[in-house]
């Protein structure tokens, strides 16, 4: 069973450091090559959006280039928002069913979006040694979701998935990844980790994600959080 941390104020806390965290070395150097070239991009480490006291948390991967790296909000301004703030807004958790910058006046209406690495990675590729130094940021974003009343949290992707189980401390042989899988983390509150493929240009414009597939998770999550003891 999974319990907040008994230090989470002081991980909490943490998240006032993001915006000027430069903890991995690679990923700091790449980003002011790309604030060299893009004086007007973001190209810092991306807060997550939405909702404080969301009962879903969405995970992605990282920041792209050009959409997140350079609004400085997740899944904003690339291909990548597209279809996930379409289906946010279709179920009733966006004012708006696209994100266009980060000064829009759009909404999550009980929901949270955050990512696994808060960083552009080269090639969109974090190692593995970026995804558990991030960790403790995502760790920290899990412990407020919960501590809020979070139910629901939803990886889009492997790495999404696994660097999620990796902040709740949960084996992730237990936990395996596939699209439409719903694995029970707590289950006296309820809590529940959503896996889908990521919503990433590759996937949607191959078929391996559809509008469909998409949709159906979360006809499922907004199905269990109106209906918590189903
Ligand atoms: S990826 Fe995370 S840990 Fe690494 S520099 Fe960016 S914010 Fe810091």
């Amino acid at each position: 069973m999974y319990s907040p941390a008994h230090d989470c104020s002081v991980k909490v806390n943490a998240l006032t450091d993001l915006h000027a965290c430069r903890q991995c070395p690679r990923l700091a150097t790449f980003l002011q090559a790309i604030k060299n070239h893009h004086p007007d991009y973001h190209a810092q480490p991306v807060e997550a959006f939405g909702d404080r006291t969301a009962k879903l948390l969405i995970v992605g991967l990282a920041p792209g280039m050009h959409g997140a790296n350079r609004t400085g909000r997740p899944f904003t301004g690339d291909y990548a928002g597209i279809l996930l703030y379409q289906t946010l807004h279709k179920f009733g958790l966006a004012t708006h069913a696209e994100s266009v910058s980060a000064q829009d006046d759009l909404q999550l209406l009980g929901c949270r979006i955050t990512n696994a690495v808060k960083c552009l990675p080269p090639d969109n590729k974090p190692v593995l040694q970026e995804i558990k130094q991030c960790n403790t940021f995502l760790e920290a974003e899990l412990n407020e979701f919960i501590q809020s009343g979070g139910m629901a949290i939803l990886a889009l992707g492997t790495v999404a998935h696994q660097a999620v189980l990796m902040a709740l401390q949960r084996k992730p042989g237990l936990y395996r990844f596939a699209h439409g899988a719903v694995h029970e983390l707590n289950a006296d509150s309820g809590l529940k980790l959503y896996d889908s493929y990521h919503c990433s240009r590759y996937n949607t414009q191959t078929k391996r994600l559809t509008t469909e597939m998409f949709e159906q998770v979360f006809t499922h999550i907004v199905k269990d959080l109106r209906n918590p003891s189903s």
